[in-house]
């Protein structure tokens, strides 16, 4: 979806109590009829019989709701609509210029959600609408932002905190702005915010100290509480929408702050961050007292806890940057990671003494002191320039009149990949 310039406006379905069954029932339809999908896949791939394709699965579906009544009550667009998804799953699956994952099982536990196809969609107010889910009539939503005039599909959803929503795609609005001249290079820290090659600090919101506690109090009971128990289906819940509201603001803020960095600069630097690796688990720590036994391990798992939010958080920014670039006709470009942290911007000197400290920066080869932080988002900034196109670009990082690095870990040219709207 990244590239194809489309984006989803999403916004807050509210179905009247009569009207949340026949949704959730959609939901179990689109579910079933996935996994039926995955299931007929996965033969295929241990090597037996042929791939079914997309005519087969239709088929398929046809004789399932022939033999399970409670199929055939169900909406067959809706249940149509969801191997199409499959098959969308599976195009992007076998697409070598971007490969998404194989499709797999669908849990009853994650973010549920079915697919309308002619969406037809009503105004009640300046502030809300209806939208026709079959079988269920019409649903009132939010209405956010001006919806195209055509509409074709709509993904409806229902996240673990209970909210739903509904998706409509449309273009990706183009950004109407002005050549700067500006470039700028971003440091995405796991510890520390956001910083920038000019210098500037943005805080990502986190997860409160209190609210975390609450989290991590919750998530104790929760594997206390025995399985399948109505308690723990609360305790469930309760960290569902404790994580939905920080997951909220998270996005709220990774919008605001991408429209001012692409509304700002012509060419975006950011690093090739591994998600993976910021949320890996907190290690635990073993019971010096009893060997093989371990101590609960509270700071660590908080501190893992903020890693993960903001490690999905920094994956957003660099996303919604790239997206909006596209859009605007300005460059994100994402540089290899390695070393930024520990490269002397002035003199090109590579050493882990040169970080004094989390904060300061202080080469040992040349002396040339910086926030450590600020010095390697310039060291991002002057390995992205060269794969940025274009003659808007300043040669050099801004501030530096700079001798050429002595050592550099990778050369420019393999050092990433730069992506330029057409
Ligand atoms: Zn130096």
């Amino acid at each position: 979806m990244a590239h194809s310039g489309v984006v989803a406006i999403r916004n807050r379905l509210y179905p009247a109590a009569e009207q949340e069954p026949g949704c959730l029932r959609h939901c179990a339809h689109a579910r079933f009829v996935w996994n039926l999908a995955v299931e007929q896949q996965s033969w295929w791939w241990s090597g037996r019989g042929s791939a079914p394709g997309s005519a087969e699965r239709q088929y398929q579906l046809a004789e399932a709701r022939a033999a399970e009544p409670w199929l055939r009550e169900g909406s067959s667009s809706v249940q149509q609509q969801a191997l199409r998804d499959f098959d969308r799953a599976m195009a992007a699956f076998f697409d070598p210029a971007n490969p998404a994952g194989k499709p797999r099982f669908r849990s009853k536990r994650s973010t549920q959600g079915f697919v309308i196809r002619d969406t037809r969609v009503r105004r009640l107010s300046r502030k809300h609408g209806q939208v026709f889910v079959p079988k269920v009539g019409w649903v009132r939503f939010r209405w956010t932002r001006p919806l195209p005039t055509k509409l074709g599909m709509a993904r409806v959803t229902v996240d673990r905190a209970g909210r739903w929503h509904v998706s409509f795609p449309a273009p990706q609005p183009t950004v109407g702005r002005e050549s700067t001249g500006k470039a700028v290079g971003l440091d995405r820290g796991v510890r520390t915010a956001l910083v920038t090659s000019g210098g500037q600090h943005y805080r990502a919101p986190r997860i409160s100290g209190r609210q975390a506690q609450r989290y991590l109090g919750l998530q104790r009971r929760f594997s206390r509480q025995r399985t399948g128990s109505a308690k723990r289906e609360k305790t469930r819940h309760a960290m569902a929408v404790l994580a939905a509201r920080t997951a909220n603001r998270r996005k709220d803020w990774a919008e605001k702050l991408s429209t001012w960095f692409v509304c700002e600069h012509d060419v975006i630097v950011l690093e090739k961050i591994n998600v993976k690796g910021m949320t890996r688990k907190p290690a635990p720590k073993p019971d010096p007292e009893m060997a093989g036994k371990f101590l609960p391990n509270k700071a660590r798992a908080k501190a893992g806890l903020s890693r993960g939010i903001l490690a999905s958080c920094w994956g957003t920014l660099g996303q919604r940057i790239e997206q909006k670039a596209q859009a605007a006709g300005a460059t994100a470009v994402f540089t290899d990671p390695r070393f930024t942290s520990q490269q002397c911007r002035v003199c090109g000197h590579i050493s882990s003494g040169n970080r004094e400290s989390q904060a300061v920066f202080r080469c040992k080869e040349c002396g040339h002191q910086d926030h450590a932080d600020v010095n390697a988002a310039k060291n991002i900034l002057a390995r992205g320039l060269p794969l940025a196109t274009g003659e808007l670009v300043p040669a050099h990082a801004p501030g530096h009149g700079a001798p050429r690095p002595r050592k550099t870990p990778a050369p420019a040219s393999a050092a990433g990949t730069a992506r330029t709207a057409a």
